[in-house]
Order: structure tokens, then C-alpha cells, then sequence
């Protein structure tokens, strides 16, 4: 059995905005995307041996032959790939090849992308892809495959990221996995719809033996949810940077604003080999509050301490600032610059909101009919696709642009990638 897994275009947040791509290249921001997916290695390791799987990975511009034989085509995507994904899927179809959907958006909205896929997975894809193959193989495919069981990580393999070979992807980083699902519930997140709302932790020896396994020694941890103080959460990460201060990696961590704010625990991470935290200021309670009237000057400076506190420990700090929020104005510009002063932070994005199908947030801007379109690739946080409420469409835009500029004014380019190896060396 011949299998084809597709790794859709998408287009990157500011390539619709070539001034500042221009104005920031020095800077290598804006441009800097995340290596692919770990959804087709964990496939990939998945499947077995006996099947012949390739990989098109349509971002780097490699050929689609729609006319070869195949037995099942596999795409999985996110948002700002859908569109593309349901052009590539419509093309195989039309020549009688059967296609599946998996990842975050097919998951969101399973009978919008069964408009252009045989057979949809809603869910995690692991317990099930094994089902799919079979039933591709036995011409029995199911329009709509759904998890019966919650997906143990202890059975999680290590991925197959040979797929991805280094000879054509120049990436000295990769993506490590440490565990799944969330019961915040940030409503502009896709991650409780579709993990599920209860933390499930990966086993450290297992998350040990993928690091070890890899060619690499930059990884990035996926999970925010590994920073939120919950005691479980940091006992994890802790246990996680006892193991990795011996393998002589370098980690970024994804993070919200809800951090502990204790010292010693940065000492630790920084130990254990954390070299960036990535925080993303979006729907999280704590940075919804800093930008607001509410914020009291004692939490403002709490917020800064803890900047500071991550600096001082070595950790270089990245802000990722969401705008165009309902509860935002346009004071937020002046706001996140001035914190961004005051905290000394050297390496920011900045993004516009985005209202994801089947998150809060997504469900409430269609139920109140502010969508302006769903011309997918260009929801991808650099463009406004929806009618915000304390802005024009124009100035949401403009203060997109503002603060790109604004931020970068002053700052020198090699300060914002001093915790990039692979990107200094
Ligand atoms: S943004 Fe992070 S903390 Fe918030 S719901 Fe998503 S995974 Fe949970």
C-alpha cells in the first residue's frame, strides 16, 4: 500500500506585509517560522513497516503529481492551511484517489473539511490512524473517525523526523512534545476542543530518550501548559530539566503570562538547559488585565519583576503581543510598548487576533456575523479577518504595523537573536 502525507502551504504572518519584511529582515523576526509539523513524524512512526509512505511537504515548494497512483493521500493542517489543503484534496479527488483530514482545523470543523476529504479524523489522530489505514487498505473508509479512548503519551513512539531530511530542511532545531490537553480554556484556543480539557503529561524518560534520539541540539517544547503553575505542571518541568542539564541542549519554551514568579525555579529551567521562554500575551487572565484599565501599578511591576527575573537567570524573554481583542482599544499600542520598555525586552512579534473555527472566540464572531471572510491562508495573525470592536479594520492594521516598527526602533539586530544558535553560528 502506497500512502502520500501532504504538508499544505501556508502563508507566514508577514508576507503580506512585504514593507516590514523588508524593514525587519536584519532582525530575523517576522519571517521565522516554526520547523514542520510533528503531527507527520508522529505519523509517520506510526505506520507500519510494510506501507511505502512519502512526504510532499508543500512548503518548500516540492511538485504535487495529482496523477500518480496512491493508494490514500493524508493532509493535515491548521487554519491558515485549510484553503490550500481543500485545493489539494479536491485535485486528488477529482482523479478518484481518497483523501483524509487530520490536524487542528479538520478536527474544529470536520463537516466543512468533509466537503473535501473522503474521511475525516476529528481528534487525535493516534490511536485511530492505525484503524484508517486498514480501512483504506480494505476500501471500508469511514466518513468520520473520532477517539473512543483518551490517547495514553506513555504509547507515544519516538517520531520518525527522518522524514524530514536534513539535507533539504536546513532546521538545527526541532519540536519536542511534552504533553497534551488544557483546562483553561483561553477562547481563542484550539487546544482544549480538541486534546480535551484534563492535562495528560508524556512520561520524562520518554520525552529523555526523543531528545536524545535526534541529531540536534536546539529543541522547542511545544506545550504552554508545561509553565502554568499548577503544582503538577512544575513538578513535570522540573523532573523534565533535572534530565536534560546533563545532554548539553539548549530549549525554548512556549509559555502564557501565567508564570510562577519565583527565581529558583528559573535557575533550574536555565539549568536544565532553557535558553527562551516564548510568551504569548493573548486571552491568558494575566495578560488580559496588564494592558487594561484595571491593572494596578503594584501588577504592572510584578509583570516586569518577572521579565526580569527570567532575564537575570539568562533566559532570554520573547514576547508574542496579540491585539485587536474586544476588551483592547487602540491605547494598547502605547501600553505594550511602555511594558516592553520598562521590562527591557529585546525580541517580540506582535500578532492580530485570529477567530479560530470551533474556539470560543471563533464561534462568537460568527454567531454575532463578524467574519468578513474565509479566505483561510490569510488567517494566519497578520491579517484582520474579523470586524473587531474597538477598531477599524484600517487602524487594527495600522497599529499592526505600528508596533512591528515602533518596537524595533531602537533596538540593536543581534541583541533579538542571542539565544539562536543555529541562527548566530
Ligand atoms: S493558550 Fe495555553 S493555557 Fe490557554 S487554553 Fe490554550 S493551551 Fe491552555
Amino acid at each position: 500500500m502506497k500512502i502520500r502525507l501532504i504538508y499544505p502551504r501556508f502563508k507566514k504572518f508577514l508576507e503580506d506585509h512585504p514593507g516590514l519584511r523588508e524593514s525587519l529582515r536584519e532582525y530575523v523576526v517576522g519571517d521565522y517560522t516554526m520547523p514542520p509539523s510533528l503531527a507527520l513524524p508522529i505519523l509517520a512512526s506510526l505506520t507500519p513497516p510494510d506501507v511505502d509512505l512519502h512526504l510532499t511537504d508543500d512548503n518548500i515548494g516540492q511538485p504535487i503529481n495529482y496523477d500518480e497512483q496512491i493508494d490514500l493521500v493524508a493532509i493535515s493542517c491548521f487554519t491558515p492551511q485549510a484553503q490550500r489543503a481543500y485545493e489539494i484534496a479536491d485535485e486528488y479527488r477529482k482523479r478518484g484517489t481518497k483523501v483524509v483530514m487530520g490536524g487542528i482545523h479538520p478536527s474544529l470543523c470536520p463537516q466543512e473539511a468533509l466537503e473535501h476529504a473522503d474521511a475525516v479524523c476529528a481528534g487525535e489522530g493516534d490511536s485511530l490512524w492505525q484503524t484508517i489505514i486498514e480501512d483504506a487498505k480494505n476500501n471500508t473508509l469511514q466518513r468520520l473517525y473520532e477517539p473512543k479512548i483518551i490517547y495514553n503519551l506513555a504509547d507515544m513512539p519516538i517520531p520518525k523526523r527522518e522524514i524530514f531530511p536534513r539535507e533539504v530542511y536546513k532546521w538545527e532545531a526541532h519540536l519536542v512534545s511534552t504533553m497534551r490537553g488544557c483546562p483553561v480554556r483561553c477562547s481563542g484556543c484550539p487546544i482544549p476542543p480538541k486534546e480535551g480539557h484534563l492535562f495528560r503529561f508524556r512520561p520524562v524518560d520518554n520525552i529523555i530518550a526523543d531528545i536524545k534520539s535526534m541529531p540536534y541540539r536546539e529543541f522547542y517544547i511545544t506545550d504552554d501548559t508545561v509553565m502554568l503553575p499548577g503544582k503538577k505542571n512544575l513538578k513535570f518541568l522540573d523532573e523534565i530539566m533535572e534530565q536534560s542539564q546533563d545532554l548539553d541542549v539548549k530549549m525554548f519554551i512556549s509559555s502564557t503570562m501565567m508564570m510562577v514568579r519565583n527565581y529558583d525555579f528559573y535557575t533550574r529551567l536555565a539549568k536544565g538547559g532553557t535558553s527562551s521562554i516564548y510568551t504569548i500575551f493573548g486571552f491568558d487572565r494575566v495578560s488580559k488585565n496588564l494592558f487594561s484599565d484595571n491593572c494596578s501599578r503594584e501588577e504592572w511591576q510584578q509583570c516586569v519583576d518577572l521579565v526580569r527575573m527570567i532575564e537575570d537567570n539568562g533566559i532570554h524573554f520573547f514576547a508574542s503581543y496579540g491585539i485587536g481583542f474586544d476588551d483592547q482599544d487602540r491605547r494598547v499600542v502605547d501600553r505594550i510598548l511602555k511594558f516592553s520598555k520598562e521590562a527591557k525586552i529585546d525580541l517580540a512579534e506582535f500578532y492580530i487576533i485570529t477567530p479560530f473555527p470551533g474556539t470560543p472566540f471563533g464561534i462568537q464572531a460568527e454567531e454575532e456575523n463578524r467574519l468578513l471572510h474565509r479566505n483561510y491562508s490569510e488567517w494566519n495573525h497578520g491579517n484582520v479577518v474579523f470586524k473587531p470592536k474597538n477598531w477599524t479594520i484600517d487602524e487594527l492594521n495600522r497599529d499592526f504595523v505600528t508596533l512591528w516598527n515602533e518596537f524595533y526602533r531602537d533596538i540593536q539586530p543581534q541583541r533579538t537573536v542571542r539565544s539562536f544558535d543555529m541562527l548566530t553560528t
